[in-house]
């Protein structure tokens, strides 16, 4: 699933193409994606509806119209584009949402496998919905302090812990793996058993690993696309998440994998993770 790097790679993307655009005309072409809304009503509040921002919270893309917010959770196999011409016969297969906007151009939210989900809520019920989820990680706010009063309270694993929502958004397997690695500290470690040295070395290397990410347009391991359909390139840094069997590009060792911890492939380094 496209995680913090990914979804604001397209935000960063789409933003200036949506911004003080109205929706014209909107179609879906599933149900299945929506979550709390009907099909009926997300068509008629979307149409005619009027763009006044566009931002990302956690691994939501959101386009906010004022009085109410369409919130795009893009799944593995989503993507999330404005085209600026018609869509072909091949390009409209999988599109689930398509939204012709007043200027002629198409935002258009694709998904082969449906995998993604869209909200649509007012105000008070992003209000809601947003205070349930854990602080940005890039925010100034979010401090070494922060991610230990997280993960002091807990006695699971502490890849669990950072890829919890509640606890911190926008942090999934990719980069849990990554950041794990860079910090030097075991994924299957438990939480509460860090020292504030190792606060300091995760929340360090979480802001590093996503800002770089964010810097090469995300990771493209299958079907991630950026707002402009294109490709990220954080892939060919990734040092161990999809590495399993192979060196250890800082000691040689053959990287292991598991899936006993959350039943992702975590991948680590004997040696240099303790
Ligand atoms: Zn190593």
């Amino acid at each position: 699933m496209p995680e913090l790097p990914e979804v604001e790679t397209i935000v960063r993307d789409i933003r200036p193409a949506l911004l003080g655009r109205t929706f014209a005309k909107v179609s879906l072409s599933h149900d299945d994606v929506l979550r709390g809304v009907t099909r009926r009503r997300l068509i008629r509040r979307l149409t005619g509806a009027k763009v006044v921002d566009v931002f990302r919270r956690a691994k939501h893309a959101v386009i906010d119209f004022g009085d109410h917010r369409l919130i795009v959770q893009p799944g593995m196999t989503g993507s999330l584009v404005v085209h600026r011409h018609a869509l072909d016969r091949e390009q409209a297969k999988y599109a689930v949402l398509r939204v012709l906007l007043d200027n002629r151009r198409e935002l258009v939210y694709d998904d082969v496998r449906r995998l993604g989900t869209l909200l649509l809520l007012d105000r008070l019920g992003w209000a809601r919905y947003t205070a349930a989820i854990g602080p940005e990680p890039l925010d100034p706010g979010f401090t070494p302090e922060r991610l230990g009063e997280a993960l002091g309270k807990s006695r699971q694993a502490v890849k669990k812990v950072i890829m919890d929502q509640k606890y911190l958004a926008g942090v999934g397997n990719i980069y849990a793996n990554e950041a794990l690695f860079a910090a030097g500290i075991d994924p299957s470690k438990p939480a509460g058993k860090l020292k504030p040295e190792d606060h300091r070395r995760l929340h360090a290397e979480i802001r590093r690993i996503l800002q770089a990410a964010i810097a090469s347009n995300g990771t493209t391991v299958r079907d991630y696309r950026t707002g402009t359909g294109d490709e990220g390139s954080f892939q060919l840094e990734l040092l161990v998440y999809g590495r399993e069997g192979e060196p250890c590009r800082r000691c040689g060792t053959r990287l292991a994998g598991t899936h006993a911890i959350d039943a992702r492939t975590t991948v680590f380094c004997h040696r240099c993770q303790s």
